[in-house]
Order: structure tokens, then sequence, then C-alpha cells
């Protein structure tokens, strides 16, 4: 008789499994002032004068505003949901598509603008500029949202797009249709004043990036490549403006991702030795098995804030903070492992600190088996890698960067207060297929998180103030006319570094 054989498997996508990185913040590479910080004419900036190529205000009258906020709404009321890699809804995502070109006449009109669907649901735009010498970039966003049940405890049901005090609330109001409807709505009132860009640009619309942005993202960039395209940069969504979001530092910061962690999906699987069934083992295979996840639950990847290209950030943004951490913060040789301990005291950070495992020390999924192999500790337990990848390359961030310095300039002029600085994207998003055909993307959208928001994302009441989405379409606005300029000014001649 054959023996018992059982076999359990297990997949597990563990946050504590990611190899690799972190750290939400960043560095300040400029600034000319310790304590306080304006940047009333180029104080601050790194670069001289710029090219002005923002001559088209946005100026809307209050019915304006009313139908922009009611193009908004309808796009957080259609369902476009991704279950699987292999199950979206197909028939939200076609009313998506209809409401988009009900909404945006001129995008979907403009004899500048050449649209084209994608893996059958996405949508790529071509934005042709009058100087063709100037390389373009592209903007992405994404249509597709998580799954949201009512039952969670959300104050208004998901797809309702329900106003609570200023509030939009719904799934994807701020990831990600806040973009796809901000990039839109900006092009559409450019074209109606009649705009024509000098530096030609890309928009993609991915409608699966939440299941990896197969079809979508995939195809896209498919495409660009057989038509030879090079993009100067890529935005897509990411970080974000945080407000009192990381312990002690002074003043909202706008950061803006230059990486994003690599992933890890890790099979453990037990297979029982043949034997009497009249002689169980002691030792059940889902025992073995439930005690391996049990360890690896308990022994999380080790701290490793303070020892990657976090800590050269962290260092460089250390005035910003108040004293007793600004001293720890410019001297994280000394201090990593106590500041570490700090910042996951807080549920907003402590994701960041905790799954930080610098880049340069666990660049490969071997290692990342290695380690769970050790944590597991029991050759019972068989450990496979079944996919992963690894984190993404680090964008340029200097005076050089042009889409950095378009994007920073955009976002102070908007928002003098803020701080700009780069970090790092704790997930995964639609850019990471674009890195073959750009040196340098970027994650951010100027949401506005306060402390506990960051749990909104993929959570319950996820929502967006109504001025905020109003200034996320007015950044666009912006965005779009500053990248007109033909090159970057030269830097600041009386500048001096910190
Ligand atoms: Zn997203």
């Amino acid at each position: 008789m054959t023996g018992q054989n059982a076999e359990w498997k297990l997949f597990k996508f563990l946050k504590v499994l990611l190899f690799s990185v972190i750290f939400l913040i960043t560095v300040l590479f400029l600034v000319a002032t310790v304590k306080t910080f304006t940047f009333d004419a180029d104080a601050g900036l790194l670069l001289g004068k710029w090219e002005n190529t923002t001559a088209i205000s946005l100026h809307l009258s209050p019915q304006q505003r009313k139908n922009q906020l009611a193009h908004f709404k309808a796009a957080i009321q259609i369902p476009t949901v991704s279950f699987t890699e292999t199950n979206v809804n197909t028939s939200a995502l076609r009313e998506f598509d209809a409401l988009l070109r009900k909404v945006f006449p001129k995008v979907f009109s403009s004899s500048v603008v050449q649209h084209e669907m994608v893996g059958s649901y996405s949508h790529l735009l071509t934005v042709s500029g009058s100087e063709a010498d100037l390389e373009p970039y592209m903007l992405l966003a994404h249509i597709d949202v998580v799954p949201a049940d009512e039952a969670d405890g959300w104050d208004a049901p998901p797809f309702s797009a329900q106003e609570i005090n200023g509030f939009i609330y719904g799934r994807g109001t701020i990831d990600n249709k806040q973009s796809v409807m901000g990039i839109l709505q900006a092009l559409e009132y450019l074209l109606e004043r009649g705009y024509t860009p000098r530096r030609s640009f890309y928009i993609g619309l991915g409608h699966d990036e939440e299941v990896n942005g197969l079809h979508g993202a995939v195809n896209i960039v498919k495409l660009l490549k057989s038509r030879g395209v090079k993009l100067q940069y890529v935005l897509d969504e990411g970080l974000a403006v945080l407000d009192g979001v990381i312990s002690g530092l002074d003043g909202p910061a706008a950061l803006i991702g230059i990486s994003e962690k690599g992933q890890a999906t890790v099979k453990l699987s037990v297979s029982s030795a043949p034997g009497h069934s009249s002689m169980p083992p002691r030792e059940s295979s889902i025992g073995i098995l439930a005690s391996a996840v049990k360890r690896l639950e308990e022994n999380p990847m080790p701290r490793l804030f303070g020892y990657g290209p976090e800590r050269g950030m962290f260092e460089h943004l250390a005035h910003k903070f108040g004293l007793p951490l600004k001293f720890i913060m410019s001297n994280l040789w000394l201090f990593s492992p106590l500041l570490s301990r700090v910042l996951e005291r807080k549920p907003d950070t402590n994701a960041f600190v905790r799954t930080t495992t610098a880049v340069t020390m666990f660049n490969s999924g071997v290692k990342v088996l290695e380690l769970v192999e050790s944590t597991v500790s029991d050759e019972r337990v068989k450990v496979e890698l079944v996919n992963g990848f690894d984190p993404l390359p680090i964008s340029s961030y200097d005076e050089q960067a042009f889409g950095f310095q378009i994007i920073k300039k955009t976002v102070q002029s908007m928002f003098p207060q803020l701080t700009v600085a780069p970090g790092v994207c704790v997930g995964n998003t639609d850019s990471r297929h674009y890195k073959d055909i750009t040196q340098d993307i970027y994650r951010f959208a100027p949401s506005w998180f306060k402390p506990g928001d960051p749990q909104r994302f993929h959570g319950v009441n996820e929502r967006i103030s109504i001025q905020n989405y109003e200034e996320i379409v007015q950044f666009y606005f912006q965005l779009i006319q500053n990248n007109d300029i033909r090159k970057l000014p030269p830097p600041h001649s009386s500048q001096h570094e910190l």
C-alpha cells in the first residue's frame, strides 16, 4: 500500500519577504536655508532662471468646477475592479471608456492627439509637439481599482462617490482615478485654450495595474518599443505629499519616488514521508508548515534601516527635523538602530522601516530564499521562489535631472511651503514595465496625506478632498506646460550646498 502522501502548498505573499526596500525619506539636496525655508524668488531653488512656458492659466467658473467634480464622481462610480490577472470587470471598463469620450471631447477629437486602445481596455494617447527634436515624456495612471466591500466599515458605499465634509469617498479616489481624470481634464482644458505642446508626450492609462499590468502597461510598452520610442522620463502614481506622517519632520513634504521595492512570492511545501496509517507521524505536515509560517511571521526581515541608500537621503533631510532628531539624523552611523525603533512605533512609518531591506544587501531572489530557509530552519519544509523581480533602478534627482526638476518646479510653484525630496515607493506600479524605454521613472501625484491616510490605500474609506482633486488637475495643467522648456536652466551660481 502506498503511504500517506500529503502535500500542503502555501502561497504566501509576505510583506516581510520583500527583497528590498524602503524608506520613505529622502534627500533634500539643495537648500540654502537651514531652519526656515522660503522659496521666494530663487531662494532654495538650485536652478537659475527658467524659460517661461506657462502662458496659459486656468481660471474656472463655478459651473466649470461643478462639471469637473461631476466628471470625477462619475469615474469613481464605475466599479472598474481588478480581481485577478484574468478576472477584471470588462463591462465596467467599457463603460469607463465611454465616460472618458463623453466628458473629454477635445482630447478625443483634437488633431494633435492620437488615441489608441491597447490590450482591449487600456488607453495610449500620443500628443504631438511642435518641436520634434525634444525628447518626449510620458504620464501614467491606471483605471482599475482593487475590490472594496461596504461591509468593511465604509462611511459611504465605495462606489458612491458620496460627498462628506468636503471629501469624495470611494474606491479609486486616491488610487488612481484622481490621476486618470486629473491628467485628461488638464489636457482637455489646455486644448480648449488652443494649446499645442512644443514637447511631445504620451499618456498611458492602464486597465489592470492592480493585477500586474500584464495586458495594459506591458502591451503599451511593447507598442512604444516597436516604434522606437525613448522617453525623457515617466511620471506615474506612487508617493504623495505627506503632512505629519513622518515622525519629527517639520512641515509637509512632497516625496517623489525615484525607485520602488522588489517583490518575491515564495512557496512553502511539505511532503510527509510514506508510513503506516496506523502510526501517524508525531507531527503532521500541516503542523510543520504552520510552525514554519509562524516563525516567518515572528521574524520579519531584519531592520537594515540606515545601511542602504536611504542613509544618505536621511542625512540630507536632517535639517528639516527638530533638534534631537536632527542630531540623530545627522549621525545615522551611530543612531540608525535607535532611529528605526522610534519610527516603527508609529504604524504609518513602521511599514517603511520594517520592510526596509537595503537594496544593496538583498538584491536577488537567491538571498531572499536563503533568508527564508534560515528563518524556517526546518529541512522538511521546501522553500521555492515562485516569482519575483528586483528593486527598480534609482532614477536621477540631481540638478540635471529633467523630469525630477520639472515635477519639483511644478510642485513648488503650487505649494511654496512644501519641501520636495526623493523617496522610495513601497508599492509597485505600472511604471516598472517602462524601464527599458527610459532611464528615469518618477512616482508621484500631489495627493495630500495626513496621519491615517496612508491606510486608506487599498483600505476602508479611501477618499480625496474636493480641493485636493482641483489641485491635482491644476498640477497636471502646469506640469504639461512646464515640460515645454527646451532645457533646464543652468545651476544657480550663488548657490551653496548645506
Ligand atoms: Zn495604484
